[in-house]
């Protein structure tokens, strides 16, 4: 059993819109949305106005009419991916990918080499800035889990460690929507039940909830797991796929996989 902090999620802030902000410094502090039909990504100054990942394009515009809209650059996106991931790996030799921008790094065993997990953090937030320039923010705690959950409370540019001591202090005040694997649909309808908090999650007996969200979901709905809101890509980032025109991704699988950003 894990029993210190040494699990770190790295993950860039508003990948493909911070790429086009690098890339045009006249975009830099700006609203900018990539993708003209539906929403790829948008830019902190974007998300501010309302602007969200996946809404289209005209729902886009109408909350943030000085937003400039940008066509995706698939090669450029990659090109940036694969320079972070050449990062994680120069930090540490346990890589796992989750997706085109986010991964976990396992520093347990490095301290005597590279510092506490603090410090290679923070090292990997410079590197990743300097050599990249791009961003990124990391969550650093005792599991998976809370790592990801640490970064997404930390973002952007940001870093953020949860103690072993500390995991339900940081947890239970969180609003649900925190949670990984819980998206609009489950966060709506435990937010209709009074539920706003990890903590009252925490509270419901495990049946009772389980009951509660497939009791309130349509009829041949899917659920988004943790897993497959996860699947896809490992260490060696665009080396063992191709990107369509459309923002998919193929794998060496040959499947086709929509990436959605944050
Ligand atoms: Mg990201």
């Amino acid at each position: 059993m894990f029993d210190k902090a040494t699990i770190l999620h790295a993950d860039l802030d508003a990948f493909y819109a911070s790429v086009e902000q690098r890339d045009d410094p006249a975009l830099r502090g700006r609203p900018v949305i990539v993708g003209g039909g539906v929403v790829l990504a948008a830019s902190y100054q974007a998300k501010a106005c309302g602007v969200r990942t996946a809404m289209s394009g005209r729902a886009a515009r109408e909350v943030c009419p000085e937003a400039i809209v940008v066509e995706p650059r698939m090669s450029a996106y990659s090109q940036a991916s694969k320079a972070v991931f050449e990062v994680f790996e120069q930090t540490t030799p346990i890589v796992e990918g989750l997706s085109i921008d986010e991964a976990f790094l396992d520093v347990s065993g490095l301290g005597k080499v590279s510092g506490t997990p603090v410090e290679i953090a923070t090292q990997l937030r410079k590197d990743v800035l300097d050599q990249v320039g791009l961003a990124i923010t990391v969550g650093v705690a005792r599991t998976k889990f809370l790592a990801k959950v640490a970064s997404g409370v930390a973002k952007p540019d940001g870093l953020l460690v949860v103690p072993p001591a500390g995991e339900l202090d940081f947890l239970h005040p969180l609003p649900v929507e925190r949670l990984w694997g819980v998206g609009p649909v489950t966060a709506e309808k435990l937010r209709d039940r009074g539920i706003t908090t990890v903590g009252q999650v925490a509270q419901i007996d495990e049946s009772a909830l389980v009951v509660m969200l497939a009791a309130a979901a349509p009829a041949g709905t899917c659920t988004r797991s943790p897993t497959t809101a996860t699947r896809g890509r490992s260490r060696s980032a665009g080396a063992a796929g191709r990107w369509a025109p459309n923002g998919h991704w193929a794998g060496k699988s040959g499947r086709w996989t929509t990436w959605t950003r944050c």
